[in-house]
């Protein structure tokens, strides 16, 4: 009897530790749904770059995504020989895009295997050139811009668009996932709606300047020479380079459309074409951040233009004379490069002004003058937020970057056939035109020491340093 009573006991003390572990499993597990999409082959670029689309229905979730819920990973499983052809890209049910991966390069040439996409995905960064692409890298975009608050039920695209022909492929599965531990956006103390809190802070007027530099490592680590030999042909005396701008000052890099359009000095509809074929060109407002009594101010400074750009993997609003690029032989007279002997030059180079990455102090990627800027010493971190091409309005929040991959059309030098071996200098230079007011005008370009060399018979370059 006596037992029994006991054993009674023992089940009752089992059972209500049961219950708080279900409870307690209940608050902090991860509550996450996955959906998958549709699949089947990738249209080739033929003459023009063809856009081929997957749907994904998603259902019976919240009807906000934000930094408590939200979209946490996408999955894809593809298969292509020269993943530098893909551009891929997810677009939310309202038409909101953010990219995945643009143009990068895996050795294996096997595709996208077990690709997944996450925020500080564990094997790093997509655009750091890898072997293979199986793992959780983080995106070429920023995947936080999507859990914005918007609506996740309805239709889901991944967008895959083959930018070069030839080498086809296609998309055997893919996955979208939402959970409580999704894609976070950085929320500052510093926003447009709390300028009190920005720095420095307090009650007294002051702006909050940009400043751009150029990214040195995504640059030098991200350099590729083709010489005249080149067996793909289309690179043939070129070094490709992908070349970044962050910014490191206190304020957001903003810019927004004046709404008026010109060819030459005659005012034009935006969606007009000029006589000499090219597209109208609508002169842009930069705008300065300010705290004047307690609100947020913006300044004006007229600036530069801004174009439709429809050259294959942009076809989106460019600001024009945006950054230079040049292969220089350095004088034995001048330590200034703009003296030296030009050997290869860029074409024209404008870019679209948003923020596909970030820096911190993991990757490293924003050195200026032996400084490396990140969330730990970037006053007012993460004030702004652009994430569109369009033609209103294009920036850089504070410590996002700007980055265009070395396979992205554009981004090259030229450079003569009959290269000769020896030492030469990369210049990277961001508004080159000094149209745009920065806190630091001094900080705007980078060189890269090369060295070209023959081996093997070959003509090589090899990426010495960044310093003069
Ligand atoms: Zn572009």
């Amino acid at each position: 009897m006596y037992k029994e009573i006991k054993h009674i006991k023992i089940y009752k003390v089992k059972g209500i530790l049961l219950l708080f572990t279900l409870l307690f499993y209940n608050l902090t597990a991860i509550n996450s749904q996955v959906f998958t999409g549709s699949n089947g082959p990738i249209v080739d670029f033929v003459d023009e770059p063809y856009h081929t689309l997957y749907s994904a229905t998603v259902k019976d979730l919240p009807i906000s995504i934000d930094n408590n819920f939200g979209l946490e990973k996408i999955c894809i499983h593809l298969r292509h020989k020269r993943t530098r052809d893909l551009k891929i890209e997810l677009m939310s049910p309202n038409g909101e895009t953010v990219w995945l991966t643009n143009r990068n390069k895996s050795t294996l040439h096997y595709g996208y295997f077990d690709t997944c996409f996450k925020q500080n995905g564990f094997n790093g960064e997509i655009i750091e050139d890898s072997p293979s692409f199986k793992g959780e890298f983080s995106p070429e975009g920023r995947l936080e811009f999507i859990n914005n608050g918007q609506n996740p039920n309805g239709t889901w695209y991944l967008l895959i668009t083959d930018l070069e022909e030839k080498v086809v492929g296609s998309l055997i599965d893919w996955s979208i996932t939402f959970s409580n531990n999704p894609a976070k956006i950085i929320e500052g103390n510093c926003s447009e709606t709390n300028v009190i809190d920005c720095l420095p802070k307090g009650h007294q007027d002051v702006s909050f300047t940009p400043d751009l530099i150029i990214s040195p490592s995504l640059s030098r680590d991200h350099i590729e020479y083709f010489g005249s030999d080149d067996t793909t042909n289309i690179y043939n005396n070129q070094i490709r380079l992908a070349v970044a701008m962050a910014n490191i000052g206190s304020g957001p890099f903003e810019i927004e459309g004046s709404g008026i359009w010109e060819c030459g000095e005659e005012e034009v509809e935006q969606h007009s074409v000029c006589n000499d074929g090219s597209a109208p060109r609508q002169q842009v407002i930069q705008k300065i951040y300010a705290r004047q009594n307690d609100t947020l101010a913006k300044i004006d400074n007229p600036a530069g233009y801004l174009y439709f750009d429809n050259k294959p993997g942009h076809n989106h609003y460019h600001v024009d004379d945006w950054v230079t690029f040049s292969l220089l032989k350095k004088c034995w007279w001048s330590r200034n490069p703009s003296k030296w002997k030009v050997i290869g030059t860029s074409n024209k180079i404008s870019y679209c002004l948003f923020d596909n990455k970030i820096c911190t102090s993991a990757n490293e990627y924003c050195q200026s003058d032996g400084v490396t800027y990140s969330e730990e010493n970037l006053t007012n971190f993460g004030f702004g937020k652009y994430n569109s091409c369009n033609s209103a309005l294009q920036g850089i929040s504070v410590g996002g970057i700007d980055y265009y991959g070395k396979f992205y059309e554009g981004q090259f030098i030229n450079l003569p056939a009959d290269m000769k071996p020896g030492t030469y200098y990369i210049h990277i230079n961001v508004d080159p035109l000094n149209l745009y007011r920065e806190s630091n005008e001094n900080n705007n370009s980078v060189l890269i020491k090369v060295k070209f060399e023959i081996q093997d018979n070959r003509l090589k370059m090899i990426v010495i340093d960044d310093k003069a």
